[in-house]
């Protein structure tokens, strides 16, 4: 390891995690940033018994539950995305991310009569938050809630909350591809982030993204999916359809300053109308962030925020 300079690869919130803090060589901070990551995956994965995530989707329609506060923010801004984004980010989700049995069965394909009866499970408005007495719920029995598109982004927020309040001024935050940056690299130059290349081997880059104090966040339908009869079936589903979003896009880089927004965003812009067009844009636009959006066909979209700090180095071809 490089002088003054702590770092450590985890596993929590169901991915690989790395947090590399320079300029310091305090050890308990970085296991305080990680103990974070472990309280936030315990509040709020669907698959552990205890979390606030599994005792809400097992009161679904019973009423009430006791939630933490972390957990009413996080639920409270995924159903802020859902009204911004027309329902396209739906946390409801869950009923269908369990028939499609995402991350469970392999190259499966539901009948399409359960794919319409369990389609009218997902709905956002039914998932009704208290403010006062900080509790949650889900309206309709059998309904249930997936923090996977929004949670890592608000644990790589937290973590970052937690380096700046010690004074670190130099880290780089990846919780599994939520990345966030903290001021420049330490020796003073800007971080240089390569974006995968979708169409290619991990760790072949597309291009590089020079950016400093933000965070990077990248949903990609290249890593966990199958093909059947020319269809991209994957892990973001859309919810008017019930069906892996149709989209052009292979995958979705979003550069912001808010990695819950940027996390829910990338998610979003695969149902949005390509992305990047339409309704998507609007929604990139709203929250002041940048796009970078690779194409099936080797095409690259990028907003114009990002003309100069992000280059093309394969052989995928730049549009405007
Ligand atoms: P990853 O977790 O692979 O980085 P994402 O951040 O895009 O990718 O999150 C995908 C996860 O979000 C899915 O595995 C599922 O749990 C959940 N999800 C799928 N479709 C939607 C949707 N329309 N709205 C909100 N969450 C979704
Ligand atoms: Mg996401």
């Amino acid at each position: 390891m490089e002088a003054n300079c702590v770092s450590k690869d985890f596993f929590s919130l169901g991915t690989v995690n790395s947090i590399k803090i320079y300029n310091c060589d305090d050890e308990e901070l970085i296991e305080r940033a990680i103990t974070r990551v472990y309280e936030i995956d315990d509040l709020m994965s669907a698959y552990k018994l205890d979390s606030d995530i599994s005792r809400l989707n097992r009161n679904s329609g019973k009423g009430f539950i006791d939630i933490h506060p972390d957990t009413f923010k996080v639920l409270n801004r995924a159903i802020e995305f859902s009204q911004v984004s027309s329902g396209a980010f739906d946390i409801t989700i869950r009923p269908l991310v369990e028939l499609w049995g995402i991350g469970r069965k392999k190259n499966f394909i539901p009948h399409e009569d359960d794919i319409n009866r369990i389609k009218k499970l997902v709905n956002y408005k039914s998932v009704v938050l208290d403010k006062i007495r900080c509790q949650a719920c889900l309206d309709i029995p059998g309904q249930a809630v997936d923090l996977g598109g929004i949670a890592k982004g608000f644990a790589a927020d937290e973590v970052k909350r937690i380096l700046l309040e010690s004074d670190i001024e130099n880290a780089l935050i990846n919780l599994g591809g939520n990345i966030v940056t903290i001021g420049n690299r330490p020796d003073g130059r800007t971080w240089q982030i390569g974006i995968q290349n979708p169409l290619e081997v991990t760790g072949s880059f597309l291009g590089i993204l020079t950016v400093t104090d933000k965070t990077i966040v990248t949903s990609g339908c290249n890593e966990r999916f199958f093909m059947k009869d020319g269809i991209r079936y994957h892990h973001i589903l859309d919810p008017r359809t019930g069906m892996p979003a149709k989209t052009t896009a292979l995958s979705i880089t979003a550069i912001a300053d808010c990695s819950m927004d940027a996390d829910a965003l990338t998610t979003a812009s695969f149902i949005l109308e390509n992305g990047f067009r339409g309704d998507g844009l609007d929604l990139v636009r709203k929250l002041d962030a940048q796009v970078i959006i690779i194409n099936s066909d080797g095409e690259v979209l990028i907003t114009d925020g990002l003309k100069r700090n992000f280059k093309v180095r394969s052989r995928c071809y730049e549009k405007e």
